[in-house]
């Protein structure tokens, strides 16, 4: 047994579809990479019923609940005036934490409204989180069997309190069992040819347990160990990573929890290789996400994203005839785009991707969902065609993106 977790979000711009909350699924990572397993997301409202009953509802299920969200300073922020109701106790004022807040204020030139000082008040027995990054202290305190961590709703603030103070607190906590992770990443088999090859060490209740789970083809096998120590837990993870190498060497193209734009720029950089893109139905989601890589200035040289015929032509020097000859959606116009964007950024490797996203613009032979790619390097050229299922742009575009991480790291 460890620690269960749930993760209570709030907001009504979380319910009423304006805003994603994409809070609680990086709470959730960092939880469970230290071990502590999560039951259940909860996304509330900020009317003080609904709140209330979430709080209450949460903290009896949990060991530890992470709240994010209505901490503000005005009064449609209820996260602590609805935990000390439930407490049944009265807001005590924290001066260290008002001080807090007016020196972040006034640093930044800003006068401090009155209306702040709700934001340092706190419910009965709870210990203020210091915020380094904002104006909205956090705070911990225990309702019913749970320890509540109550966080800031913005990204960045949430993940500052989170990492400095909550993880640790967490960690220390009685009760959690040390746990470590180690992924292999796999690139080239189906789940099931990779399955049988380490079927032994999918046992059911092995420790380190081994799971295999697949993201659009790319497989990562997962090993995941508890034991009486962090590093005896990792000790154990890299004891089975070590077994589990030799039968899985020809696929297995990284180690660690990277993420595929991460991979791409080491890769790119251990071959000290830079790289250019021709991006048309991908309309730069694949600039976006390698520039969330800190570091990527290393490897990439540019872009362009190269809608129509014209700018395929005037950018990237595709030849007319090619888009006459084979539409713009073809193999010789993405390795066209490829070459274009090598030469015109100097770069050692370039990509390509021109397809039909959607909904329209298909054809018998080039349906919805046809998107061609190509890929130059100093060794080759290689251009080919993917049917991506026609289940609407969003997703024929992120599986585009897919293709290309797969095809960058697979050269
Ligand atoms: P709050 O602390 O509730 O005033 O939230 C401040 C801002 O943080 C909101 O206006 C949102 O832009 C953002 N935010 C709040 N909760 C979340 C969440 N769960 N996921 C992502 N962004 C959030
Ligand atoms: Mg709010």
């Amino acid at each position: 047994m460890t620690l269960i977790a749930e993760i209570l979000a709030i907001g009504d711009e979380l319910i009423h579809g304006a805003l994603l909350d994409t809070n609680s699924k990086y709470i959730a990572g960092e939880l469970e990479r230290i071990g502590v397993v999560v039951h259940r997301f909860v996304v509330t409202s900020d009317d003080p019923a609904q709140l209330r009953a979430a709080i209450v509802d949460a903290c009896s299920r949990a060991d530890v609940v992470v709240a994010t969200g209505g901490l503000g300073p005005t009064l449609d922020d209820r996260t602590r005036d609805l935990c000390a109701e439930v407490l049944g106790g009265p807001q005590w004022f924290d001066p260290a934490s008002w001080q807090q807040i007016m020196d972040w204020m006034t640093k930044r030139g800003r006068s401090v409204p009155d209306s702040n000082r709700r934001q340092a008040m706190f419910p009965p027995g709870a210990t203020p989180i210091a915020n380094p990054v904002g104006t909205a202290p956090g705070f911990a305190v225990t309702i019913g069997r749970a320890r509540l961590f109550a966080l800031p709703g913005v990204p960045r603030e949430m993940q500052v309190l989170l990492e400095q103070s909550v993880l640790p607190a967490v960690a220390a906590m009685p009760g959690l069992t040390p746990t470590a992770q180690h992924w292999l990443r796999i690139l080239g088999p189906s789940e099931a040819a990779l399955g049988d090859r380490i079927e032994p060490f999918m046992v059911p209740g092995r420790n380190p347990a081994v799971g295999i789970t697949a993201t659009g083809g790319l497989l990562t096998i997962r090993i995941v160990g508890t034991a009486e120590s962090r590093a005896a837990a990792e000790a154990a993870c890299a004891a089975t990573a070590a077994e589990l190498r030799p039968l899985v060497q020809q696929w297995l193209f990284a180690e660690g929890t990277l993420d595929l734009p991460e991979l791409v720029v080491q890769r790119l950089q251990q071959r000290g290789h830079t790289l250019a893109l021709a991006e048309s139905c991908t309309g730069g989601l694949i600039a976006a996400r390698l520039t969330d890589v800190p570091g990527v200035s290393a490897v990439l040289r540019g872009g362009v994203v190269a809608y129509s015929n014209d700018s395929k032509q005037a950018l990237l020097a595709v030849p007319a005839e090619l888009l006459q000859l084979h539409g713009a959606v073809s193999e010789p116009v993405a390795a066209a785009m490829a070459a274009g964007a090598r030469a015109r950024f100097a770069a050692d490797v370039a990509i390509a991707t021109t397809g039909i996203a959607g909904p329209d613009g298909g054809s018998p032979e080039k349906p919805v969902g046809t998107v061609c790619f190509a890929i130059a390097t100093p060794a080759e050229q290689r251009a080919w065609t993917v049917r991506i299922a026609n289940l609407g742009r969003t997703f024929v575009r992120d599986r585009a993106v897919f293709e290309i991480w797969r095809a960058l790291l697979a050269t």
